[in-house]
């Protein structure tokens, strides 16, 4: 057995953690509570005070390559809405990104598990506007990516057919150059420049 005598005594020596911060998040945007919205979210879109939603779901980290999905969400014009779930949130949920009539912009589901309630919303969107295809909806995908668990979402996403995912700050390194011809040939899967460009792309 080891012995954390001597760490346990330093512990109690330690000042006890004092808060340092305050403030409130709003949270719990699974797809029951999204489609409870549901006639609010459409109308938004059919009037065009919601243009574009963004799944920036996915995983943290603190290398400084991370700033940029902060300076991403910074930078979304005013008619788009976050969807997010996972740990990546924590670069950009304290940044009050404010409300489109009541809709937050940024509709947090959760945490990684909770990317279901994501592929959920999509789908109820696709079945509302009476859509062939999930990819002709105004739904654009940057996600950020660290562990194993957010690759198994990818893979549930493409197996929706979903096209087109930015994935970043950097692709997974065990994806051979062989795999990322496939996934790009057949997904349109890509990675991630800068917020400016990345912008320009995902908005034209
Ligand atoms: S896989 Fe891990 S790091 Fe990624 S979102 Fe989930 S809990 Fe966070």
């Amino acid at each position: 057995m080891k012995d954390f005598s001597e760490l346990i005594a330093h512990a109690k020596s330690c000042p006890a953690p004092t808060e340092i911060e305050k403030g409130e998040i709003v949270g719990g945007f699974a797809h029951n509570q999204v489609m409870a919205l549901a006639d609010k979210v459409i109308d938004a879109v059919k009037t065009g005070a919601i243009k574009r939603f963004f799944v920036m779901a996915g995983c943290d980290g603190r290398m400084k390559s991370r700033e940029y999905y902060a300076n991403f969400a910074k930078a979304l014009p005013q008619d788009t809405v976050i969807l997010t779930a996972g740990c990546a949130k924590y670069q950009y949920n304290k940044l009050n990104l404010g409300d489109i009539g009541g809709i937050p912009r940024v509709l947090d589901a959760g945490q990684c598990n909770d990317s279901y309630s994501l592929a959920v919303i999509a789908l109820k969107l696709k079945e509302v506007f009476g859509l062939d295809d999930i990819n002709q909806l105004p739904i654009s995908y940057n996600i950020a990516w660290y562990e194993q668990k957010a690759v198994i979402v990818l893979l549930a996403l493409l197996y929706l057919g979903v096209k087109n995912i930015h994935l970043g700050p950097t692709l997974p390194g065990f994806l051979s150059p062989n795999v990322v011809k496939v996934l790009a040939d057949n997904f349109g899967i890509d990675g991630i420049s800068n917020v400016e460009d990345d912008l320009k792309m995902f908005l034209a």
